[in-house]
């Protein structure tokens, strides 16, 4: 996915440390992708109170909505997207010559390094029925110069317990060991839970956490969770425990340690300075070889915004509101 925002600017993306055992809902907010006629997708990180969830630096949720994609090529930096469908189907091409069909309970994870462009539109000319999240994952230092990678992963771990199964799509949960590739302790997951059941999903005390609905509705720590916000849980947990509605829930769970550097995040683009942002921005303004070429597209793409009139800084999340 592409951001685009009316008027992008920077995000706070420093953090500040780990806050422990706190809960607090994230509001979402409407963002149409792909200008006006696009998805409405509910974008609930980066909020100015919570740049990041482990390295966990973008959360869309887009639909169920009847929805046709016609998303052109765009670039990103520095970042993993992993692409997780609940229901419908999208054709990713990218300028390393994937074309791949993206399905429910398939990851898809495009490890952007140094730079990737990539497309994202629903197959055939109807409308079809679409319900996606769309997640980024900013790479430490160490990782995100890399070349770019393509990766499809369709027999992903299941981790469960009394009422509740997972399928581990990032990282680790409950014993299960996605294969993709990571780049720093995260979890990320599609956990099912049954009609009426309070599940007891164990976690990794170093890790804070962030849920959302997909279907159904659950209560966590005294708060109702249901379709559109995240809730945000901190670190020092060794289980979560989460109660379903009457209709049960599927819930997205992502988790990691959280993130000790500053990050820089701008458009399709998680770097650590203005400079390298603006580097990025005339690279693919200008066609430059850094994001490779989709032929399929005959050279139709996104142009980048313009640049804000003040200098990207990273800024640092506000400590935690006291609690109760
Ligand atoms: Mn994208």
């Amino acid at each position: 996915m592409s951001t685009l925002e009316q008027d992008p600017q920077e995000v706070d993306l420093r953090r500040i440390g780990a806050p422990g055992a706190v809960s607090r809902l994230i509001a979402q907010r409407e963002v149409p992708l792909g200008g006006p006629r696009g998805m409405i997708v509910t974008r609930t990180i980066p909020d100015r109170s919570l740049p990041t969830i482990g390295a966990w630096c973008f959360i869309d949720q887009g639909g169920p909505v009847e929805h046709r994609s016609r998303l052109l090529p765009h670039p990103h930096i520095g970042l993993q997207t992993v692409t997780w469908l609940i229901e419908g189907e999208m054709l990713h091409r990218d300028s390393l010559g994937t074309e791949v069909l993206i399905r429910p309970g398939q990851l898809d994870l495009m490890t952007s390094g140094r730079g990737i462009a990539h497309s994202e539109f629903t197959p055939g000319d109807g409308a079809p029925r679409m319900h996606l999240f769309q997640l980024w994952v900013a790479l430490p230092d160490e990782a995100r110069h890399q070349e770019p990678h393509f990766e499809q992963h369709s027999d992903l771990p299941q981790a469960s317990g009394l009422g509740w199964s997972a399928t581990v799509f990032m990282g680790a949960l409950g014993g299960a060991i996605s294969p993709a590739a990571t780049y720093s302790p995260l979890v990320g997951a599609e956990v099912r839970i049954d009609p009426g059941v309070t599940a007891r999903i164990p976690v990794d005390r170093a890790h804070e956490h962030g849920v959302l609905a997909a279907r159904g509705g659950v209560e966590i720590d005294g708060v109702q969770l249901g379709a559109g916000p995240l809730l945000y849980l901190g670190t020092s947990r060794d289980e979560l425990i989460i109660e379903a509605g009457p209709a049960g829930a599927t819930l997205i769970l992502v988790g990691g340690t959280p993130l000790r550097e500053d990050l820089v995040m701008w458009w399709n683009f998680v770097g650590r300075s203005h400079d390298e942002i603006v580097a990025a921005r005339d690279d693919w303004e200008s066609n430059d070889a850094r994001f490779g070429d989709i032929p399929y597209h005959r050279g139709a793409r996104i142009p980048a915004p313009p640049l804000p009139n003040v200098r990207l800084t990273p800024r640092r999340r506000p400590p935690e509101p006291p609690q109760g």
